[in-house]
């Protein structure tokens, strides 16, 4: 139990600087050193205005200067960065049975997760997945490749990056980009690396239907605001469906008696 909190505690704590990385990302600051400020009136913030998710509770969402609303990106991004850690945890020993070096694939999972919250986060905010974000977590789910070797199949689960890439780079060049972005395709290659081909196929699924329930939701709901030609960023959708098939080892084909 008490191992459970620290685990989520950690997990807030690390989706707090996850914060700090989406809103630097590209901006020119560097993500470590450099003083927290509030993005209105530039108040330097204390220790106990940083503490995740409860100084947001504490000060009902707004910044102790000025008063202005704090994004509700922090306090989202902390939550689910403690609850994926967590879930990781606990459910990852499904995959991780045959190992000798399971402590060690926490902070590397961890280190996973971490990168795939960036590029939803960044998505969702700005319609384009960060490239350099991307290509260390493909580099990342690469060397997982390599050292799988003794009991599984990293032949299938290298073809299975390149066929999933392929197919979303063939929706991004049919679509003149329409449908799907390059970074799309790019994040797919990992993903497909690190799943191998069976979860690959459930994360493709699951990430399309979610994808087009919500999108169905926003026509129905936001009516005017969004049709069937709206752009809505799918690293969001592919990377739920990913961490889905990752954790529930979702079989998808013996579902459907394959
Ligand atoms: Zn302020």
């Amino acid at each position: 139990m008490l191992t459970h909190v620290f685990i989520i505690v950690f997990g807030a704590a690390v989706g707090s600087f996850l914060n700090v990385v989406i809103f630097r990302l590209n901006s020119g600051e560097s993500f470590l050193g450099g003083e927290s400020r509030c993005f209105s009136c530039g108040k330097k913030l204390k220790w106990r205005e940083l503490v995740p998710v409860f100084s947001f509770l504490i000060q009902k969402g707004r910044c102790r200067g000025c008063g202005s609303k704090i994004s509700w990106q922090y306090p989202a991004v902390e939550i689910i960065t403690g609850v994926l850690f967590l879930a990781t945890f606990q459910l990852s020993k499904f995959n991780f049975d045959s190992c000798d070096i399971c402590w060690f694939l926490y902070p590397y999972i961890w280190l996973l997760v971490s990168l795939l919250i960036i590029i939803a986060v960044y998505d969702l905010r700005h319609f384009i997945i960060p490239n350099k974000i991307v290509w260390i977590f493909n580099v990342l789910a690469f060397l997982n490749l390599l050292a799988h070797t003794k009991y599984a199949k990293p032949g299938f689960a290298f073809l299975s990056g390149v066929v999933f890439f392929l197919f979303f780079a063939a929706l991004w060049f049919l679509s003149k980009g329409k449908w799907m972005g390059f970074g799309d395709a790019k994040l797919a290659l990992g993903l497909g690396w690190l799943l191998g081909p069976v979860k690959t196929f459930s994360a493709f699924l699951i990430s399309f239907w979610l994808g087009a329930f919500v999108g169905l939701l926003l026509i129905v709901l936001k009516k005017g605001k969004y049709t069937m030609m709206s752009r809505i960023p799918f690293a969001p959708f592919l990377i739920a469906g990913s961490l889905l098939s990752f954790f529930i080892n979702f079989d998808i084909l013996s579902f459907f008696n394959f």
